[in-house]
């Protein structure tokens, strides 16, 4: 934290506290109900984290990606359903502030950053999730209107959100297929239906919804960037922040689990002492503090490498697919550690347990990121 400043550290004091006062003490309830957390959204929304990576220009906080990434992990400490609440949203708003044309930002930028305007990004459908370009959501221009028909799904925050940044085809016959792909900011209103809510193994409480959209009609000045064709490059652009955020919250989940991990095991006893002093135990122990520190600085290296405006693809698909397979290994050696306890609902380790397998999968797969980064080792080291 040596290079930080005073501000940053008293926001990331705030959050803590934050997240000790407000989350903790509700996250089992919540979670166990699948209850949306409003209150913790409001509180959110007073302490300007909807627009902690929207710039002060625009009435965000102007925050740092490693700033935002240290906040996402301490939040998914305590429960990551709540880090999902900003991430998609702020994704969407990161694509309107890199790509949007100067109106767009002065008319969304401030009510995405108050959260007046919430949301998430609309880019997977029942057929295409990996192949973003398999879309077939469309959108037709007519008059100063686009009017879209398609089906999404997996929409996060899509229920309580009031926007979507929405991915559609522009062209369907383009191609290549990208170049008729656009995005467009989507306000709910006719013809934006939320299908239903997707039940789900963990990261409940957080909206995720199947999206219909019949004849819904958006005015054309919401096309991202005003020229079509440049959709896909534009979310894509803002997947690199995605996949950091995810990596982050993967360090959070890692920690949670090394965090309970390590108080049960001096607490718990057999043979006549705590299970901590069992060197089965301690290697367990020893790897997962091993992986969850390596995924908190590759993760904080990725986030520092796009604050410097760097190509870091290869660096956020690193930190994403490491810190999530350690939240995913933590949680099972944290269950385990805890032996049949683990497997109660009383215990937090059983709901990390189930939250961590969705990082392998959102903001592009675990294997897609691997395919990332060997793509980009092999084109940054020619034979
Ligand atoms: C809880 C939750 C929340 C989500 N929130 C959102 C959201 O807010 N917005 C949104 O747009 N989407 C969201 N998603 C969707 C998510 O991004 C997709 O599920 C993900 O991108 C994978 O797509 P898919 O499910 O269609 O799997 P598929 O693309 O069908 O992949 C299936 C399997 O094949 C593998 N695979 C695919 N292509 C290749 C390849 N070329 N080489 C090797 N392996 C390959 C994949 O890695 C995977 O193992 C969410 C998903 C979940 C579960």
């Amino acid at each position: 934290m040596n290079d930080m400043q005073e501000q940053d550290r008293m926001i990331l004091d705030s959050v803590h506290r934050f997240c000790e006062a407000e989350i903790d003490p509700q996250v089992h309830e919540l979670e166990a109900r699948d209850e949306y957390p409003a209150a913790i959204v409001e509180k959110m929304k007073e302490m300007g984290l909807f627009g902690c990576i929207i710039s002060e220009e625009y009435g965000g906080l102007g925050l740092s990606t490693e700033v935002y990434s240290r906040i996402i992990e301490r939040i998914s400490r305590s429960w990551m359903s709540v880090s999902g609440i900003i991430n998609s949203h702020l994704i969407m708003a990161a694509a309107v502030q890199r790509a949007g044309t100067d109106a767009q930002k002065a008319e969304f930028l401030p009510r995405f950053a108050t959260g007046e305007l919430r949301g998430g990004i609309g880019l997977t459908e029942p057929d295409a999730g990996t192949d973003l370009q398999a879309i077939r959501t469309t959108a037709r221009r007519d008059g100063d209107d686009y009017v879209v028909n398609g089906t999404k799904t997996w929409i996060t925050n899509s229920k309580y959100g009031n926007c979507i940044a929405l991915l559609v085809k522009t062209d369907p016959k383009a191609e290549p297929r990208h170049r008729g792909m656009s995005l467009l900011l989507a306000e709910k209103g006719p013809g934006f239906n939320v299908a239903r809510k997707l039940e789900k193994l963990g990261y409940r409480g957080i909206d995720t919804c199947e999206l219909e959209f019949k004849d819904y009609r958006v005015p054309a000045d919401r096309l991202i960037g005003g020229a079509e064709g440049r959709g896909l490059q534009q979310i894509l652009s803002g997947l690199e922040l995605g996949r950091i955020n995810v990596a982050a919250r993967g360090v959070g989940v890692a920690q949670a689990a090394l965090d309970e991990a390590t108080a049960y095991s001096q607490t718990r006893k057999t043979f006549g002492k705590p299970i901590c002093e069992h060197q089965a135990i301690q290697l367990q122990l020893g790897e997962m503090a091993t992986r969850t520190e390596a995924a908190r600085l590759l993760t904080l290296s990725a986030a520092r490498a796009y604050d410097r405006g760097e190509r870091c693809d290869m660096e956020a698909g690193m930190a994403k697919y490491a810190a999530t397979e350690a939240a995913l290994e933590n949680a099972i050696a944290a269950m385990r550690i805890h032996g049949g306890y683990g497997y109660s609902k009383e215990y937090n380790v059983e709901r990390l347990y189930r939250d961590a397998p969705l990082l392998t999968i959102g903001e592009g797969t675990n294997e897609l990121q691997r395919i990332i980064i060997a793509k980009q080792q092999i084109e940054r080291n020619p034979a």
